[in-house]
């Protein structure tokens, strides 16, 4: 039985997911209100440049399946992620490993900077810790709590770090090596000509008509009349209409700059992890991939982290326990329009996913929808 599917924005989870109703000879509608595909990791190109049009996209997972399944849409670079903090103009490099030590406390070796870790970690023995602060000071002490995570934490999410979740900062590691790799997953690399192709490539599909600058809540319910299934991958409260009450959000303001220069910052992504400066990264877009760009050109983007309200850009979900709890009670309603609408996606499920994550998700809905 074939089925006339809508989905509801072009991102990955939509993409991934229209590709696969397509393949299997079902129609799919894609609507986007954006005037572009691929949500949050479109790119596109300026002075030969990929510029990340939302903020810095770098594809890492340790899913071979995920990772196999990508390379059917782009062929990957070798790009390592491995952004360098400014502390008041001092730089240091992350994530935290024997670099960082060695800047930070003049350590050498790997037993030198674990004396020095456990010295700061002891006014947290014996303590659970309860947030983020505490969390982070048992994790590596004070000295980088204090330069690297406070200001740049507070900042990112517009409050206190004693307010927030210790979750946040799990996802960071602590190393006593040498190694700068921001992540720990087996494989790591950005599309080599962007991450739009990405979206592109799996909407291709004669099966697939794709219809951009249109909102699904301008004819909601024409659109839950007309198909036969709908995959929704906005904000799940604003679908039934914020009737529990809204769920948080963090919302972000890029400035995006063209500087004549061949090499602006040395880097792709450097952090000012201090509390006064306003943004929290500069991204300069050319270095994500070698040999790329106009000469003596260069692009380079402040991310500022902002509050959220309505009609703004939902970047992050707050997961924290009352929005969790909240989102809970919108899940009991998702699930009894399990017939008819799938939620998917950072918005659909309320949840900080990565692309890999995803993805994966979008593999597992499909599996559910098609392998029954
Ligand atoms: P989205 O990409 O947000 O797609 C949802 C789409 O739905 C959007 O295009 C939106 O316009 C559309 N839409 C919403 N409501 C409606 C509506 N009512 N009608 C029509 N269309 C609608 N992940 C990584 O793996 N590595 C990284 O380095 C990384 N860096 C990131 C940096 C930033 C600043 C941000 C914000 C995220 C980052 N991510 C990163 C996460 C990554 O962007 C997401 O995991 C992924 O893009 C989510 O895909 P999605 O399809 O769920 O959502
Ligand atoms: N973080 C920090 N200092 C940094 C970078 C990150 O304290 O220099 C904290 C911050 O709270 C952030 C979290 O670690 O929200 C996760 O960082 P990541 O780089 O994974 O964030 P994302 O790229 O998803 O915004």
């Amino acid at each position: 039985m074939k089925k006339n599917y809508l989905v509801v924005g072009s991102g990955l989870f939509g993409a991934v997911f229209a590709h696969e109703a397509a393949k299997r000879g079902n129609k799919v509608t894609v609507i986007e209100q954006r005037n572009h595909l691929a949500g949050n990791i479109y790119t596109k190109e300026v002075d030969g440049i990929q510029v990340h049009q939302y903020g810095a996209h770098i594809f890492h997972t340790s899913n071979k399946e995920v990772w196999d399944y990508v390379q059917q849409f782009a062929e990957f670079n070798r790009y390592t992620n491995a952004p360098v903090a400014n502390y008041y103009g001092k730089m240091y490099n992350l994530p935290f490993n024997m670099n960082t030590f060695s800047e930070m406390w003049g350590v050498r070796t790997p037993q030198e900077a674990m004396d020095k870790i456990n010295e700061q970690r002891q006014e947290m023995a014996g303590k659970e810790p309860q947030n983020l602060e505490e969390q982070a000071i048992s994790l590596i002490g004070r000295d980088i709590y204090e330069k690297l995570i406070k200001g740049y934490t507070e900042k990112q999410w517009g409050r206190k770090a004693t307010e927030l979740p210790a979750f946040i900062i799990k996802r960071l590691p602590v190393r006593l090596t040498y190694d700068n790799n921001y992540f720990n997953d087996d494989y790591q690399g950005i599309p080599k000509g962007g991450y739009t192709q990405i979206v592109e490539k799996m909407l291709d599909n004669e099966n697939i008509e794709v219809k951009l600058n249109t909102d699904f809540f301008d004819n909601k319910d024409e659109y839950l009349k007309t198909f036969d299934k709908i995959v929704y991958t906005g904000m799940i409260d604003k679908f039934f209409d914020y009737k529990l009450g809204e769920l948080e959000y963090r919302s972000l303001h890029f400035e995006t700059e063209e500087k004549d220069v061949d090499n602006y910052q040395g880097n792709a992504v450097i952090n000012y992890t201090d509390a006064e400066t306003p943004y929290t990264r500069v991204i300069e877009h050319k270095h994500f991939e070698f040999g790329k760009g106009d000469k003596n050109k260069t692009i380079i983007t402040r991310e500022y982290p902002a509050d959220w309200k309505r009609g703004d850009e939902p970047y992050y979900p707050v997961n924290n326990e009352r929005n969790n709890e909240l989102y809970k009670q919108y899940r009991e309603l998702a699930e009894k329009e399990n017939d008819k609408v799938i939620f998917g996606g950072r918005l659909g499920q309320y949840k900080y996913y990565n692309m890999d994550q995803v993805i994966s998700a979008a593999l597992e809905s499909v599996k559910g929808e098609f392998e029954k």
